[in-house]
């Protein structure tokens, strides 16, 4: 529900307007607004009454919002949030548009910082690796662990880029706290309600993938699990959703950009790697999202495809990376 406050309202109205939602245990979030004092009721709200609140002197008007989620409507937040992805670093959304690039997983010292400096000489923002990989078979690499965390933080040391790397379990929560810029919840976990309510109290970026069978009012909801401790951020991010095609190994959801943004104030960004599996899909991907209003993206890049230990037939190299960075800003260019 979104409450607007009455013109003549006192601070003291007001206040026992928001310790009554309180006791109901719904917490009245501010929503800054024009000229009037509005707020969204946030938690279960199926118990309160429009019309007995409209006798509240301090209640103008109430609007019942009839989305599922909340905190990631546009109604509850209605300019586009810009996300920082390092301390004084690199911004998406609102305008910021960011891209992070880098190997499926994290392999060897040699790999993770010859790629990263590849990525950073084109323009990336962040540099991607996966330490703790979810392997759809237990018999594939399996990643390197906090051995590959500790080498994404010298690629970090050694460029500049924040790191952004999937969490798979709330056992890492303190780890990934401590050294991760922008921690990643994989496809397969959109839906690990528990992992998100604990990612939500870090106060840390988080990058909510889609997962394969979710809707986008699914992905809304999830974002609200980490929203709602109000003190991480979201980056949501579509990676491709299963779909009866069999040409490529998802279905990129293009028009799930424009939905979002239009449903959302989160920044958007696209994985046109996982969202078809082949590398030679990932550059006119890329440019349909850049074109369809995505904030950023985020890419496989191998310095060797071939012998990647993880996802090598849709990685792309750091030279077609970087001929894409430049094509990715005239698109960009052509649509401002
Ligand atoms: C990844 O980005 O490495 C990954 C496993 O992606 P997804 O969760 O989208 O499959
Ligand atoms: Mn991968």
């Amino acid at each position: 529900m979104i409450v607007v406050i009455s013109d003549d309202a006192t601070d003291l109205q007001i206040e026992r307007f928001i310790s009554d939602m309180n006791a109901r245990e719904i917490t009245a979030k501010a929503i800054h607004g024009d000229n009037k004092r509005v707020f969204g009721l946030v938690g279960d709200t199926s118990s309160l009454d429009a019309e007995n609140m409209m006798r509240n002197e301090a209640v103008e008007k109430v609007m019942k919002v009839t989305a599922p989620y909340k905190l990631a409507g546009r109604s509850f937040h209605g300019d586009d949030s810009v996300v920082e992805l390092t301390k004084g670093g690199p911004k998406i959304g609102g305008g910021a548009f960011a891209v992070a690039a880098g190997p499926c997983s994290v392999e060897t010292e040699e790999q993770i910082l010859s790629i990263a400096m590849d990525v950073k000489r084109s323009g990336a923002a962040l540099l991607r690796g996966g330490a703790f990989k979810p392997r759809s078979s237990p018999y594939s690499f399996q990643g390197l662990g906090l051995d590959g965390l500790e080498l994404l933080k010298i690629a970090r040391q050694k460029t500049g880029l924040g790191i952004v790397t999937e969490i798979m379990s709330s056992e890492y929560l303190d780890v990934f706290e401590k050294d991760v810029d922008v921690i990643q919840v994989g496809a397969r976990n959109m839906q690990n309600f528990t992992l998100l309510r604990e990612l939500g109290r870090l106060g840390k970026p988080v990058l909510l993938k889609r997962g394969p069978s979710s809707t986008i009012d699914e992905l809304l909801m999830a974002a609200d699990y980490i929203l709602m401790a109000g003190k991480s951020s979201v980056i949501l991010c579509e990676r491709g959703i299963r779909t009866f095609e069999t040409a490529t190994r998802n279905t990129l959801d293009i028009s799930a950009v424009p939905v979002l943004k239009k449903r959302s104030h989160l920044p958007v960004m696209v994985d046109p790697s996982h969202g078809t599996g082949y590398w030679d899909l990932v550059y006119p991907m890329s440019l349909a999202a850049a074109a369809a209003g995505a904030d950023g993206l985020i890419i496989e890049v191998h310095d060797r495809p071939a012998r990647a230990l993880c996802d090598g037939q849709q990685s792309i190299t750091p030279a077609l990376f970087d001929n894409m960075m430049g094509k990715i800003k005239k698109v960009r260019d052509a649509i401002s």
